[in-house]
């Protein structure tokens, strides 16, 4: 098997949150562990022309994001006690629980904010790529509960045969600082990765 990852079509991303809801519902931790966010980036402004017309550059696009599975996952380097690691069989990048000491150590690496602390188990909870139903060939629920077929999941060198490489779009950071295995097909008004003018918020 090789290196699994995500590509998600932000052309067709409506910002519903299915991908989000369904992800929780099948995990039914406390609320406020979300394992899949759907980032809202906005910005821009207008202005009244000599003429009295008006000119605007707004804009406002939505990223849905979990874990991207990273060739360099800074998760694991941070993680004190091996519980974070990377799977050889697929990539996938999860975390023991019976490791997992809750320290947030792979939370301040992740420039992404995947790992999320579980207060009442003291556990980092991340979304592991829906590992139980991908390694027997099924999708991720995220993927199976959008509307608009924004998300898929698969073979990360196939994904990107179809549909380009490109996960250097804001409010995302880098990605050559982990190599996230994620391609997406940025919409039309969707800016480079280390753009400023925007304001991201994440549901
Ligand atoms: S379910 Fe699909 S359309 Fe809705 S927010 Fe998630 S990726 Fe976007
Ligand atoms: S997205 Fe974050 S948690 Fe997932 S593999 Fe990359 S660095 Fe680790
Ligand atoms: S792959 Fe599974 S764990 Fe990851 S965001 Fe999708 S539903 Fe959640």
């Amino acid at each position: 098997m090789g290196q699994k990852g995500f590509y998600f079509d932000q052309t067709r991303c409506t910002g519903c949150r299915t991908c989000s809801v369904a992800c929780s519902d099948l995990h039914n931790y406390a609320p406020d562990i979300v394992l899949r966010r759907v980032i809202e980036f906005e910005g821009g402004t207008w202005k009244v022309n000599t003429n009295g017309t008006c000119t605007q550059n707004v804009f406002a696009y939505y990223t849905s994001i979990g874990c991207n599975e990273c060739e360099n996952p800074v998760c694991v380097k941070a993680c004190p006690t091996g519980a974070h690691h990377k799977r050889t069989e697929d990539g996938l990048v999860v975390i023991d629980t019976e490791k997992c000491i809750g320290c947030g150590m792979c939370a301040k690496a992740c420039p992404y904010g995947s790992p999320v602390l579980d207060k009442a188990a003291m556990k980092m909870r991340k979304c592991d790529g829906c590992v139980a139903r991908t390694s027997k060939g099924g999708m991720p629920v995220c993927v199976e509960a959008c509307p608009e077929r924004a998300l898929e999941f698969g073979d990360i060198e196939e994904l990107r045969k179809k549909h380009g490489n490109n996960a250097a779009i804001a409010p995302l950071p880098d990605p050559a600082e982990t190599k996230p295995c994620l391609t997406i097909r940025p919409c039309a008004s969707a800016k480079p990765s280390g753009f400023k003018g925007g304001t991201a918020h994440r549901f």
